[in-house]
């Protein structure tokens, strides 16, 4: 796919500290981007926009190069230990996005550029618990790989954890830029996980991501260079004809698959569709005509870990669907290791 350009980088002052800041400072000045210093107070002033509509589409063309100040890492469960972030959005326009409510109504595109600080605040975490293996989630708050090819510094991080003898690293994606991935010494410690869906749900809801087929090509070229892989079904909706197309997204799958051996185990999370009040009136006023099932009437309340109820399927629904997702993958995955339905 396209590969995401700016057309506004700004720069947090502190950034330009750091190797990674001055490389993206050399990268874009003179470019057709605008490029302005600004600290992180006045980023957010500076992108146009009057209508919801319009901050949302200009603040995802939006790019700041920061820091990332906190050394405290949030717990990541069921997905892993601890999450931390190398970046902060992504360039898609996924409708359902839960960023939509949690990243304001400019929700511009961040890189953090002190990597230095962040692999301290990793082995901070990995030493206080000395004799385990822990694990860390890169891509709860974004996804690096969409904005790789300008930082790459989600190979930095691979190759980094790779020299780690306790601690795993785990990457969840839509896009499929792999291809500086793929000689990294990642040393078996990296999963890389590709999220997938039905094509529905791709094509009407995933925009400006890498297509099915693109990333089932990018998820063969990374079980060939030797990585853990995983894929994370999310969200799964019902929709007419839901039944047909989760059976033809894991036959698919079965044939990007057959070149790998048995021996390791391909995990998969599987993730029923939601939405909260806040979410649901946040995509309505940027996705006017958006075709997302969010009848409040069709589901149930639960509450949320962000201390938000959120409308989940009702439970004989969402065990249909489990149960129905989990047969397929068992069926044509004979690897497969499922880790949660949630
Ligand atoms: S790719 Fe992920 S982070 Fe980006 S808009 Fe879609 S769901 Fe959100």
């Amino acid at each position: 796919m396209k590969l995401f350009a700016p057309e506004r980088v700004f720069f947090d002052p502190e950034a330009l500290k750091y190797s990674l800041g001055q490389r993206l400072y050399k990268k874009f000045i003179g470019t057709d981007a605008d490029v302005l210093q600004l600290s992180p107070q006045n980023a957010a002033r500076n992108i146009p926009g009057i209508t919801e509509n319009e901050k949302y589409a200009q603040s995802k063309k939006t790019l700041y190069i920061t820091v990332k100040k906190s050394t405290r890492l949030d717990v990541c469960k069921p997905s892993a230990d601890y999450e931390f972030s190398l970046v902060s959005n992504c360039p898609g326009n996924c409708e359902y996005c839960y960023l939509q409510t949690t990243q304001g109504s400019k929700p511009y595109l961040k890189v953090f550029a002190n990597l230095e600080d962040i692999f301290g605040t990793i082995r901070h975490y990995m030493d206080s618990k000395p004799g385990e293996v822990t694990t860390f989630e890169v891509a709860s708050l974004g996804d690096p790989l969409g904005l790789e090819h300008l930082t790459g510094s989600l190979a930095e991080t691979v190759n980094f954890f790779g020299g780690l003898e306790n601690a795993r690293l785990r990457v969840v994606t839509k896009y499929d830029n792999v291809d500086t991935l793929l000689n990294v010494r990642h040393n078996g410690h990296t999963r890389f996980r590709f999220s997938i869906n039905a094509r529905y749900v791709i094509q009407n809801f995933e925009h400006n991501t890498a297509s099915l087929d693109e990333r089932l090509t990018a998820a063969s070229k990374i079980a060939s260079a030797g990585y853990p892989m995983g894929f994370v079904v999310a969200p799964i909706m019902i929709f007419e004809g839901w039944k047909e197309q989760y059976a033809d997204l894991f036959t698919g799958l079965k044939k990007c698959l057959s070149h790998i051996g048995n021996s390791e185990p391909v995990t998969f999370e599987l993730i029923q569709h939601r939405f909260t009040a806040v979410a649901k009136s946040h995509i309505l006023q940027r996705f006017p005509n958006t075709k997302l099932d969010m009848d409040e009437e069709g589901r149930t309340l639960k509450w949320g870990r962000f201390g938000r109820y959120k409308y989940v399927y009702p439970r004989e629904t969402a065990k249909e669907m489990n149960d129905f997702i989990q047969k397929l993958i068992l069926e044509n995955i004979p690897n497969a290791q499922i880790e949660y339905f949630t």
